[in-house]
């Protein structure tokens, strides 16, 4: 139980996430309550979970910060509809992070278990494989195809793939699984459920991507955007199709959602 858990690897945890989200705002990678958001997530990860926890977010957080700033020339020079912007709030980080976060708070409450172990790193995995497609899979040089209909879509829409973005999300949900494998007994069994759950998930957020994910249409720059209510250039967005209440942080929480309950049902039939 509760009891378990020590009000000092609390603190310790409070301080590494302080350095870690402090240095990820002083740099322009999060947005000061994105900045909250990963300090208090951190705090929780390293103080209850331990480094295994820790090692896998930092994995994430690491390698999805840096590609978002690779490449940054080639991805201008595309025309893509990548425009997230770099600095992710409290509600990104929170929609990639947030069901990590119910399963360190598990692991509290059931401290034995190596269930929201799995659990949390498949959903990180789900994170990261959708972030690595996203962020290579726009320097494939096919144009990607709509998962749904297999038309040929501009780059950085939603729910496009590519054979590149999809390698790439192989790799990013690779990447995971291999880091938190590496803390557990049962490696393979882990390191398999992990990363096809991963899969799995970057798959489901491509197809909602690709259905039920609202999309809105900038008349100035006449191009379809997520953006709302304003477009990057400062006009207001029209509404053109899908579910008002399924944005782009919505559908990332499915993907991390999917990915933790597909972990689930794989370990009870294994
Ligand atoms: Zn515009």
């Amino acid at each position: 139980m509760w009891n378990s858990i020590s009000l000092v690897q609390l603190g310790y945890g409070a301080l590494f996430s302080l350095t870690i989200s402090g240095l990820a705002f002083w740099v322009g990678m999060l947005s000061l309550s994105g900045a909250f958001a990963a300090f208090g997530m951190g705090t929780l990860i390293f103080g209850i979970g331990g480094w295994s926890w820790t090692a896998v977010l930092i994995t994430f957080f690491g390698t999805s910060s840096l590609l978002s700033r690779l490449f940054l020339k080639q991805k201008q020079k595309l025309e893509t509809q990548i425009e997230k912007g770099y600095h992710r709030d409290w509600v990104q980080v929170l929609a990639n992070g947030g069901i990590a976060l119910v399963c360190v708070l598990l692991q509290g409450w059931f401290p034995n278990s190596s269930i929201p172990f799995l659990a949390a790193s498949a959903s990180l995995a789900a994170a990261n494989a959708d972030t690595w497609a996203t962020e290579l899979g726009v320097l494939s040089s096919q144009p990607p195809r709509l998962i749904t209909t297999g038309k040929t879509v501009p780059r950085g829409v939603s729910g496009g793939v590519s054979a590149f973005g999809l390698l790439a999300a192989l790799g990013g949900s690779t990447l995971i699984a291999a880091v938190g494998a590496f803390f557990i007994e049962e490696r393979l069994s882990f390191f398999l459920i992990v990363c096809l759950s991963g899969i799995m998930g970057s798959l489901v957020d491509s197809i909602l991507g690709a259905s039920l994910q609202v999309v809105y249409y900038c008349p100035n720059c006449e191009k379809e955007t997520e953006k709302h209510p304003f477009h990057s250039c400062g006009e207001k967005t029209l509404y053109q199709r899908g579910r008002i209440w399924l944005n782009n942080d919505g559908v990332n929480l499915a993907c991390t959602l999917f990915a933790a309950i597909f972990a689930l049902m794989m370990a009870r039939l294994f």
